[in-house]
């Protein structure tokens, strides 16, 4: 796909409202994962820029937070009309250098589209509170005030949907933001700054930047002016964002790894269970943070729930994006192909068993999804997240046994199960130690609800009228002598 006749590719960053190269001119290829060609390059930026969008956005930040809620909703809503008219043109963009299949990447847009649409309503409503007072001359008033300038560092495996869910609360509540895009993924993040600026976004209020993630992070989380990090990614890049702003006390909003139990007891309706999975392991080649990643099957119905998974999965159609009837794209890059493959290598020499896939028919970054039987806690696939298209079936016997393993993780972000019974499914809902739970459901991601983790899948929540809690700080003020 040539993506130079798309006019929202943009190949620089966008700082304080300009198209900006790299201060010392250089630039970094970026590849399409599906066919490893050079689809353009990004300005390769530093500390010296990084710097210079905060003392940009810092400035942008103190203009838009005196405007009215109803003008930052006007722009968010114009921001959105503009995402949804240009959803092939980003979905195009998406797919090219994220590899996941076109239809999906027209459903990613839609998903990034709502948070803003979200956000433009919301934005009316960061309302405060009176408070009954302790004293009879006074009275107690908290409003919310925006917290400031915000970092947002991103990942690659939602380039549309990590920047809006991010973006659109910051520009409601009144903040400024620095976008750090994921390496892998800078031109959706720089497209959506261009419809940013078509829809009138002020000049310095979204500048992104692109370049060394360890040289752009350390400056963004050294500044005192920036008093939010907002960070999706893996656990260990989410650790040391936390440690470094420690030393100047910013607010954390950290989406991080997960580990996600997905449970089928015995009395679920075994069908809509596989639905269920497919959608929760397969979706993006695997590659989400609440993806399935340890699937528990009660004993009597593993049988049946390994043999209607298998069939379905060997039916998944792996290529290029852009083919007809592809379902399943590449992997991001050869790292995530050895995870997957060791994840793989390791379950088979401990005794488990491939139903369906072959690794040996993989090419370039193609993974052919897999369903493996006979898996247990032991293997590395019960204690890593894979991130890929490996669906490992666990058995279980009893709803305690498997509460317990469903819980014996550092992760807490999604968990799914399946059944029939009210009382189980609230039950076993309240007992798992997760930010979110998918009762007969294996979608749950949605504007209008807070998505977020517990334990160490992270800080904080987005989506719903919560994310904009993230961008808010609270004041009380006094108001005596009346
Ligand atoms: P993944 O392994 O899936 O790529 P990462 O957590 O490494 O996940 O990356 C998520 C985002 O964090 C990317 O935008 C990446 O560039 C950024 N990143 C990685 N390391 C650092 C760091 N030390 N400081 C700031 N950002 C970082």
């Amino acid at each position: 796909m040539d993506l130079k006749k798309t006019a929202l590719f943009k190949q620089q960053g966008y700082i304080g409202g300009e198209w900006s190269d790299a201060l010392d001119g250089k630039t970094t290829a970026i590849t399409n994962p599906s066919t490893q060609e050079v689809i353009g390059h990004v300005p390769y930026m530093g500390e010296k820029e990084a710097a210079q969008c905060v003392d940009i956005a810092q400035q942008a930040f103190e203009k838009w937070k005196q405007t009215t809620a109803d003008h930052r909703s006007v722009v968010l809503r114009r921001w959105y009309d503009l995402i949804v008219e240009n959803t092939e043109d980003l979905a195009r963009i998406l797919t090219t250098e994220q590899g996941k299949p076109y239809a999906e990447a027209k459903g990613e847009i839609a998903y990034a589209a709502s948070f803003v649409l979200w956000y433009s309503e919301e934005a009316k409503r960061a309302y405060g509170e009176v408070i009954p007072s302790h004293k009879t001359d006074g009275k107690i008033v908290v409003t919310k005030e925006p917290i400031g300038v915000v970092a947002a560092i991103t990942p690659w495996n939602f380039p549309a949907a990590m920047i809006t869910r991010k973006c659109a609360p910051a520009f409601a509540a009144g903040c400024a933001v620095i976008l750090k895009p994921a390496p892998e993924t800078p031109f959706t993040a720089l497209a959506l700054a261009e419809l940013a600026q078509q829809a009138g976004l002020p000049a310095g209020l979204l500048n992104v930047i692109t370049g060394d993630a360890v040289a752009i992070g350390g400056v963004l989380t050294a500044h005192k002016k920036v008093r939010k990090v907002s960070f999706t990614g893996s656990t260990n890049v989410g650790k040391i964002l936390m440690s470094q702003s420690a030393a100047s006390i910013k607010k954390m909003g950290l989406e991080l790894g997960g580990n996600a139990p997905f449970i089928v007891f015995d009395d679920a309706d075994i069908d809509a269970a596989v639905d269920g999975a497919m959608i929760a392991k397969f979706r993006n080649a695997g590659q989400t943070c609440v993806c399935a990643n340890r699937i528990f099957v009660h004993d009597a119905v593993y049988d049946e729930f390994a043999a209607k998974l298998a069939a379905r999965v060997a039916n998944l159609n792996v290529g290029d994006g852009f083919a007809d009837g592809v379902e399943i794209g590449p992997m991001i890059n050869s790292g995530a192909v050895e995870k997957v493959r060791t994840h793989i290598d390791d379950a088979l020499a401990k005794g488990a068993k491939v139903l369906c896939g072959n690794l040996a028919e993989q090419k370039g970054l193609f993974v052919q999804p897999h369903v493996m039987v006979d898996v247990n806690d032991d293997m590395l696939v019960a204690s890593e997240e894979t991130f890929g298209p490996l669906a490992p079936l666990f058995r279980f016997q009893s709803e305690q046994e498997v509460i317990e393993r469903a819980n014996n993780t550092d992760s807490g972000l999604a968990a799914y199960l399946y059944t029939r019974s009210l009382g189980r499914a609230w039950r076993v809902g309240d007992a798992l130690e997760s930010g979110m739970v998918g009762i007969n459901e294996g979608l749950i991601s949605t504007a209008a609800a807070p998505f977020g983790g517990v334990k160490e899948s992270g800080l904080g929540r987005e989506g719903s009228r919560h994310g904009m809690e993230d961008y808010l700080e609270m004041k009380y003020l006094f108001m005596g002598g009346l």
